[in-house]
C-alpha cells in the first residue's frame, strides 16, 4: 500500500493526525506551515522537527506533490502553462497569467491591480461536461482530483516564481462543483495555509445549480462564476449539454437563491459565437437575464479548438465578429463588462488544450494504472 498522503490535510486534520502520532497538537500547526506556507516537498526540510520525527514522517508518510512534466511560456503576454503529472500518472494542466490577461471581477485597485498574479487551476482530469467550444471535452472524464492535488498546483506554480500568487481561479480542466467537497476544501486550505484571500479566489461552474444553492447555504466567501455563454434555452443546451439537466430557469433561480442569502454578485462568462450566440435577441435575452440579480459580465475570446478534430456544432463554432460593438451594447445598458484578454493564444493556453496536444504528440507514452487521455467518452448522464 502507497503510504498516506499528508498534502491535502487541513489544520485540524493534522493537529489530529500529530496526536495520534504521540506528538503535541501544535506539532500538526507547524506541519500546515510547512506544507501549505513554506510549500516544504519533503520531511527532511522541516526542520524544527526532530530528527526522528522527519525519519519516521518520512518512512510512513509521504507529500505527494505534482511534478512538473513540461512548462511553456507565451512570448506574447507572459502566460505559463504547466503540464503537471499526479501520482497515478495522470496529467493536469495548471496555467500562471499576468494582470492584464487575467479573468477580472473588478474588485481590485489599481495598486492590487499591479501585484496581480493569477493561478488557473484543474479540478478534474478530464470533464464530463461535453460543452461544445471545450477542447478538455474531447478526453472525456477520468476522475475527480483529490484536495492534495487542487492545492498542489497552486504551491507548484508558486514555485516557478519569485512574486506572490495572489488570485486563483477555478477555471482549468473539469467542472469545479462536481468535485465540491473536495474543491470547497482546497479553497479553505488556500485561504487559511497559503494565504490567499477568499475575495481572491472565483470557482467558475457550467451551471450545476444545486451546488451553488449549496455554496449559499454554507456561505461560502469564495466568488462564483457561471459559464453562460447563451441566455436561450434551446441555444444554451445545444453549446452546452449540462442545460438539459439543469435549465435555464433552475439556473437563474439558484443564482437569485445565491444572490439573496449571500449579497455577493455572480460573474456570467460568455463566449459570442458568430451566428450562434450574438444577434440582437441573443444580446436582448442576455441583458434581460444580467438584470435579474446583480452581476458581472466577463467576455471571453474564443480560443479555437480545431487541433481535438472538432464535429458537428464544435467544428463550426468561430469567433463574433461583433464581440466589441455588443459589449459597448452591454454597457449601455449599464452592466459591468470586462473582455478577458485572450491569454497565451500561442502556447495552447485555453482549457484542456495544452494535455489533449500533448497526448496527440505521444499517443504510446502511457504512465501508471491510469491511461489519463485516452478517448473513451465518459459522460455525464444528463
Ligand atoms: N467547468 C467550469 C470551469 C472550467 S472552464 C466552467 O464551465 O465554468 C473555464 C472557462 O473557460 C469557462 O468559462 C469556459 O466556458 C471557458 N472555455 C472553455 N473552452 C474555451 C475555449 N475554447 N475558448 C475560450 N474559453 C473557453
Amino acid at each position: 500500500m502507497s503510504p498516506t498522503n499528508l498534502l491535502g490535510f487541513t489544520q485540524q486534520e493534522l493537529a489530529d493526525f500529530a496526536e495520534n502520532l504521540g506528538e503535541s497538537r501544535y506539532r500538526g500547526k507547524q506541519l500546515f506551515q510547512w506544507l501549505y506556507a513554506k510549500g516544504a516537498t519533503s520531511f527532511a526540510a522541516m526542520t524544527d522537527f526532530s530528527k526522528d520525527l522527519r525519519e519516521r514522517l518520512t518512512a510512513e508518510y509521504a507529500i505527494d506533490f505534482p511534478t512538473l512534466e513540461m512548462s511553456h511560456r507565451s512570448h506574447q503576454d507572459g502566460t505559463t502553462k504547466f503540464l503537471l503529472a499526479l501520482v497515478d500518472g495522470a496529467k493536469i494542466e495548471t496555467v500562471l497569467i499576468p494582470p492584464r490577461i487575467a479573468f477580472q471581477n473588478g474588485s481590485a485597485s489599481a495598486e492590487e491591480e499591479q501585484r496581480r498574479l493569477t493561478v488557473c487551476i484543474s479540478t478534474q482530469v478530464g470533464c464530463p461536461l461535453d460543452c461544445k467550444f471545450c477542447a478538455t471535452a474531447s478526453m472525456g472524464y477520468i476522475r475527480n482530483l483529490t484536495v492534495g492535488e487542487i492545492v498542489g498546483q497552486v504551491l507548484r506554480a508558486q514555485k516557478t516564481t519569485e512574486k506572490n500568487i495572489t488570485n486563483v481561479v477555478f477555471m482549468g480542466m473539469g467542472e469545479p462543483l462536481m468535485n465540491y467537497d473536495n474543491v470547497m476544501k482546497a479553497a479553505d486550505i488556500m485561504i487559511t495555509g497559503i494565504g490567499i484571500a477568499a475575495r481572491r479566489i472565483t470557482v467558475s461552474t457550467a451551471g450545476w445549480a444545486d451546488r451553488i444553492k449549496q455554496m449559499a447555504d454554507e456561505q461560502r466567501k469564495v466568488k462564483l462564476a457561471i459559464s453562460l455563454h447563451s441566455a436561450n434555452e434551446e441555444t444554451r443546451t445545444k453549446l452546452m449539454p449540462i442545460a438539459k439537466r439543469y435549465g435555464l430557469q433552475e439556473l437563474i433561480s439558484a443564482i437569485e437563491y445565491y444572490y439573496d442569502k449571500t449579497g455577493k454578485r455572480v460573474t456570467y462568462e460568455y463566449i459570442f459565437f458568430e451566428g450562434v450566440n450574438d444577434s440582437s435577441k441573443d444580446v436582448g435575452q442576455f441583458v434581460a437575464l444580467a438584470r435579474r440579480v446583480p452581476c458581472k459580465i466577463n467576455v471571453i475570446p474564443y480560443h479555437s479548438i480545431d487541433f481535438v478534430a472538432p464535429t458537428g456544432l464544435s467544428a463550426d463554432l468561430r469567433p463574433s465578429k461583433r464581440m466589441e460593438e455588443i459589449v459597448e451594447e452591454l454597457r449601455t445598458h449599464n452592466l459591468t463588462v470586462f473582455v478577458r484578454g485572450s491569454a497565451g493564444e500561442d502556447i495552447d493556453a485555453a482549457c484542456g488544450q495544452l494535455a489533449v496536444t500533448m497526448e496527440q504528440k505521444k499517443p504510446t507514452r502511457r504512465h501508471g494504472t491510469l491511461q489519463p487521455h485516452r478517448r473513451t467518452v465518459d459522460r455525464i448522464a444528463l
